[in-house]
């Protein structure tokens, strides 16, 4: 028997926006308490903690979040230091910073402090995704709120740090989440990745040591520094530590979003929080756990992984935003992932030739094995390319583009191969279980 995370040892106490997101409101349930005493302690205190606590980024990567704090300048120069939190949350499947801009906008505004403090930075910008028009709406009040209180601007909290934060608004491009597509449409330029290195702490926005971080990976700073590191490391197993925003959707019977403990069994997730599997755990065909981005995984390895870092790469998935899209036997898997492949052909940013022409080539290929019309042998080509692909970009869209067909072919080959003889055999492509059954 799993236990469950309790309400108690919640971070985003108002995830439902059950409670009023107001300052008032937000500072009854936890926020800005005792944020001046954090500041005090000073930086290196911090981001010491900060490594204790075991946090690794919540947006994707996974890096360590106070690995990647440190890595700025200890002096500041004639160069600023920025921090810019990234909510241009546009991985399908995931919707957990929309929730805690919309309900908790507070915590991530303290959590803006008080990295910015760690890191020297005087200004904060908050890139927020073009759809998530109420959501800037809110955040913009949020924003106005602390200001009045005196938790932002001059001397913020009373802590001698002069601290402001802006918010800007994106016009809704997939690529802009990459962080320094990002960079560059926050100084006004056409949203395209910039090679690495230099890396952000070096040169990032404007030319200045930059840190780029997710938003649920700033708004459970505070929270951490409050309670304790070890508070936190006690959730989840070695190297993946602490809470995380789940997001189940797909074929459950009450998608939702969730913070439990990393490491949490997936069944035991989806079973304890979206109502089940429609049809049953043995109605399930597979789910991708993080997000689009990731390669899918059959039942039998559903059955029993756990939800974190280490245990989905060593099944050669990963929990990237722990987006969880859960799919049932009716689901045509070819054509599902035929569509993602749309989805990054489009969002390229076509920069880089792999990305470019690989992903294009990869969706015609994909459309074809959707109608049955393909080669058997184009299964092992589609799959060549996709390496070529993969690991050859400049930022990581590539990868996102190739993996989901990886995972279609390692675990789906004998699905693709009989479209292709039903094709042949001019019978229908794809029949779902429950037809068959009613043959
Ligand atoms: Fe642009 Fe794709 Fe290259 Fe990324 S991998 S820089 S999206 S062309």
């Amino acid at each position: 028997m799993v236990e469950l995370l309790q309400d108690k040892d919640r971070i985003f106490t108002n995830l439902y926006g059950l409670q009023d997101w107001k300052l008032e409101a937000a500072q009854r349930r936890g926020a800005w308490l005792g944020t001046k005493e954090i500041l005090e302690q000073g930086r290196d205190w911090i981001i010491d903690n900060m490594k204790a606590s075991g946090l690794r980024g919540r947006g994707g990567a996974g890096f360590p979040t106070g690995l990647k704090w440190s890595f700025m300048p200890k002096e500041v120069t004639n160069r600023p230091h920025y921090l810019v939190v990234n909510a241009d949350e546009s991985e399908p499947g995931t919707c957990k910073d929309r929730e805690m801009l919309r309900h908790d906008p507070h915590l991530l505004l303290e959590g803006c402090l008080v990295a910015s403090f760690a890191m020297q930075a005087h200004a904060c910008y908050i890139y927020v995704r073009g759809e998530y028009v109420q959501e800037r709406g809110r955040l913009q009040a949020a924003i106005d709120q602390a200001y009045k209180a005196g938790l932002l601007g001059k001397n913020a909290c009373g802590s001698g740090w002069d601290f402001d934060v802006y918010m800007h608004h994106g016009a809704g491009a997939y690529i802009c989440g990459e962080e320094t597509a990002l960079l560059e449409s926050l100084e006004g330029k056409k949203g395209q990745p910039r090679l690495k290195p230099p890396f952000p702490a070096n040169a990032g926005l404007y030319g200045c040591p930059t840190t780029v971080n997710n938003v649920e990976s700033i708004a459970v700073g505070p929270t951490i520094l409050r309670r304790g590191a070890a508070w936190f490391k006690s959730f989840g197993r070695d190297n993946n530590a602490g809470t995380k925003v789940f997001c189940i959707s797909g074929h459950v019977n009450a998608p939702c979003n969730v913070e439990e403990a990393l490491s949490i069994p997936m069944k035991t997730l989806i079973e304890e929080y979206a109502g089940g599997v429609r049809g049953g755990w043995d109605n399930l065909k597979c789910v991708i756990p993080g997000g689009s981005s990731v390669p899918l995984l059959p039942r039998e390895i559903c059955d029993e992984v756990l939800m974190d870092f280490d245990a989905l790469s060593a099944v050669k998935s990963g929990l990237g935003t722990a987006g969880m899209i859960v799919m049932d036997k009716s689901t045509d898997v070819v054509a599902a992932i035929a569509r993602l492949s749309y989805f990054y052909k489009h969002e390229s940013c076509g920069q880089c030739t792999p990305c470019r022409e690989g992903t294009g080539w990869m969706w015609r290929v994909m459309e074809r094995m959707v109608s049955g019309e393909a080669e058997t042998s184009e299964i092992d080509m589609l799959l060549d390319v996709s390496k070529q692909v993969e690991g050859h970009t400049i930022c990581a869209l590539g990868d996102a583009a190739a993996w989901p067909i990886q995972g279609l072919i390692r675990h789906f080959r004998p699905e693709i191969e009989q479209r292709i003889n039903n094709y042949r055999a001019n019978k229908p492509v794809f029949v779902p279980p429950n037809e068959i059954a009613a043959e």
